[in-house]
């Protein structure tokens, strides 16, 4: 049987359940919210794209749909495979949720690039060209018909569960395996919307940016779809301080938007967090052990030596200062370093505006 290769309008997608169960679970290759039962959660495993050997990769879905209609907020978790405080987030969230109380739903898909995920790696790795990775955070909205297996999962993602969906929309991640983050959320603040839902995180670091081309926020932003990178602190392991606010900063999204109803908790304001527009990335200039002279949310002034390198004699082949004045936001935590990797990143104001704006 021949199947379609042309991607369905977001109008015309209908539920189409395949006949499998995995594990008790029904399989969709399609979902629309409007079909499904209201006042009820629902689970599903999404058919992604094949692998090699014909068998599919097939992602968790959760819905909670309302008795009443309202916006649909989709929480999209493991785009990266090492970001698991992206999962307990999402995990955290929908446990909150009543649909016998809300007022429209939320759509969540809880480990995207499944054997990245299932690697504890951040790139999905394919078999082309004798084994090449992709970085599933460059390639959105994706492309069904595409050359590579993780732009294909991701077409078929976009335009069957994410487009024809959802009204805004949370993409969950943390750093990559061998660096720090803080809590920190990438936002185009030129849209209103997306202002309106940064302001209601209580996050330590907001980045004021027009977004990267082929990230999952972006797509969203470019379709019209309110959307925010959420980055929950380090990879690997739960930030359970972290992901409590990340969870409260979600959940006074849905109450802002009337999705659940109480009253909201912190917010950026309430916290302080501190907005800027421009991210230094100090990068490695030879290769050495790493001994950092500051860390995490340090304030830093212009020419301030911040990190060197020894060799392994111990003698000191590099040393690095920043050139902004700003907050540390992104440290390496492996102590070995290749020439050109990642030493840190500073978030600061641009054009001579002193870091520690806060949101409106
Ligand atoms: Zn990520």
């Amino acid at each position: 049987m021949m199947t379609s290769l042309s991607s369905p309008a977001p109008n015309l997608v209908v539920t189409q359940y395949t006949g499998d169960q995995i594990q008790g679970i029904p399989v969709v290759s399609q979902l629309a919210v409007a079909d499904l039962a209201p006042g009820q959660s629902h689970r599903f495993y999404f058919q992604g794209v094949q692998m090699g050997t014909g068998q599919h990769w097939y992602v968790p879905v959760m819905v909670a749909k309302g008795l009443r209609p309202g916006p649909c907020v989709g929480l999209v978790a493991g785009v990266h495979g090492d970001e698991v405080s992206s999962i307990n987030t999402v995990q955290r969230i929908m446990a909150h949720l009543d649909p016998s109380e809300m007022a429209g739903s939320v759509l969540a898909a809880i480990g995207v690039s499944r054997p990245a995920v299932e690697a504890v790696q951040s790139w999905w790795p394919t078999a082309q060209g004798g084994g090449t990775a992709y970085d599933p955070n460059r390639l959105w909205p994706g492309d069904e018909n595409g050359n590579n297996a993780p732009s294909r999962h991701a077409g078929l993602l976009w335009n069957r569960l994410f487009r024809p969906n959802v009204t805004m929309a949370l993409d969950y991640h943390t750093v990559t395996t061998g660096s720090e983050f803080t809590l920190f959320l990438y936002a185009d603040l030129r849209q209103p919307a997306v202002k309106q839902m940064a302001e209601l995180f209580p996050v330590e670091h907001i980045m004021d940016d027009p977004g990267v081309e082929g990230t999952l926020e972006t797509a969203f932003v470019a379709a019209g779809i309110p959307a925010l990178t959420v980055e929950i602190g380090p990879p690997r392991r739960f930030d359970t301080n972290k992901i409590a606010l990340a969870v409260e900063g979600s959940l006074n999204v849905l109450k802002h938007y009337g999705v659940v109803a109480g009253p909201l908790g912190r917010t950026a304001a309430d916290v302080g967090a501190v907005v800027g527009n421009g991210l230094e990335s100090i990068r490695a200039t030879t290769g050495g052990f790493l001994e950092l002279l500051v860390d995490l949310k340090d304030t830093v002034r212009p020419g301030q030596r911040v990190a060197l390198q020894r060799n392994a004699f111990g003698d000191v082949v590099a040393e690095y200062h920043t050139q902004v004045a700003g907050e540390v936001v992104i440290v390496a935590r492996d102590a070995l370093c290749e020439p050109g990797s990642r030493v840190m990143q500073v978030l600061y104001r641009r054009e001579d505006e002193r870091i520690g704006t806060t949101l409106g």
